[in-house]
């Protein structure tokens, strides 16, 4: 056995067994059905080698991981000119915080908390740039995977008591931060939040970010490198809401986590990880997923602040 598959089946047993495992999401109905007894992890490495345990294959909402492909693609979109709309700060507030809109005209301070989010989906959300459809694309070519979908119930359930997420949407709207119908906005961002991928999917998915942008099969690339590294540093500084730095802290690498539970983390050069526990930590980050990724990173020594080995 290979030292990472070591390392790898240490994480599942002691995820498996692990007593404090945080809340499931219940703003979301959907959502709180989740058992949280899943744990799931899969590391695609350099070679392309995948190493996976525990509900690996078992699909979850990915929820605001998908902030990374809605940004890959209005990026491809409209390139630059998504920064007029959205910041590149951590904002040290709650995922779903209204409160800096008001200070800062109604620009979001990042693409990965809602707000930014929905903004950056605001600009492919018209029928020309194609809405859920393109995001969706986009995933199923990442992850090299044509299954993948959207959960219709979870969508629906968001969308039924997402009155936060219509309040956020709305505010912009007023600074004229958001150009379309905000029915129509809205309905992308959750179907986007709905999509649902394996632990594996989403590893495969993460693969450009560690090959600086590059397919990891015919080496073209996807992005350029400075794109690459310039998300891989959005995921590190803002990736966890107002938990980046404490999880740059303990793992110290650029990852994106959602309410599902998932995390994608990447440690670049070396690995595509995805982990999902469905219990989160008060800031609405997977608990164990956390723990997981900070005895991997341990023992693996990934860590974009470490010298290469
Ligand atoms: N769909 C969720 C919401 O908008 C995403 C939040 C998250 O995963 N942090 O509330």
């Amino acid at each position: 056995m290979s030292r990472l598959a070591a390392v790898i089946a240490d994480i599942h047993a002691a995820m498996r067994d692990g007593r404090e495992r945080g809340q499931v999401a219940r703003y979301i109905p959907e959502l709180a059905k989740v058992d949280p007894a899943h744990f799931g992890i899969a590391v695609v490495d350099a070679a392309g080698v995948e190493h996976v345990a525990g509900d690996a294959d078992m699909r979850f909402s990915i929820q605001s991981v998908s902030k990374v492909f809605a940004l890959v693609e209005a990026l491809a979109r409209h390139d630059e000119r998504v920064w007029q709309r959205v910041g590149r700060e951590p904002s040290g507030s709650a995922f779903n915080s209204i409160i800096q809109l008001e200070i800062e005209n109604g620009r979001p301070r990042n693409p990965f908390i809602n707000a930014g989010a929905i903004a950056v989906t605001d600009l492919i959300a018209v029928a020309a740039y194609g809405g859920i459809a393109a995001i969706l694309r986009r995933v199923r070519d990442l992850a090299g995977d044509a299954s993948i979908t959207v959960d219709g119930d979870v969508a629906a359930s968001e969308a039924a008591t997402g009155f936060r997420n219509a309040a956020l949407a709305n505010y912009m709207k007023s600074f004229g931060i958001i150009d379309g119908p905000i029915d129509a906005t809205l309905d992308v961002y959750f179907r986007q939040c709905a999509i649902a991928m394996s632990c594996r999917q989403l590893a495969r998915a993460g693969r450009f970010l560690m090959h600086a942008g590059r397919c990891p099969t015919s080496g073209h690339p996807i992005i350029s490198p400075e794109r690459a590294r310039r998300i891989n540093a959005l995921m590190l500084t803002c990736g966890h809401y107002d938990a980046s730095g404490e999880f740059a802290f303990r793992v110290g690498l650029p990852a994106k986590s959602g309410v599902g539970g998932g995390i994608l983390a990447i440690a670049p050069g070396r690995a595509s990880i995805a982990v999902w526990s469905p219990g989160l930590s008060p800031q609405g980050n997977s608990l164990l997923g956390t723990q997981a990724l900070e005895t991997l990173a341990q023992a693996m020594g990934w860590s974009v602040f470490n010298p290469d080995p």
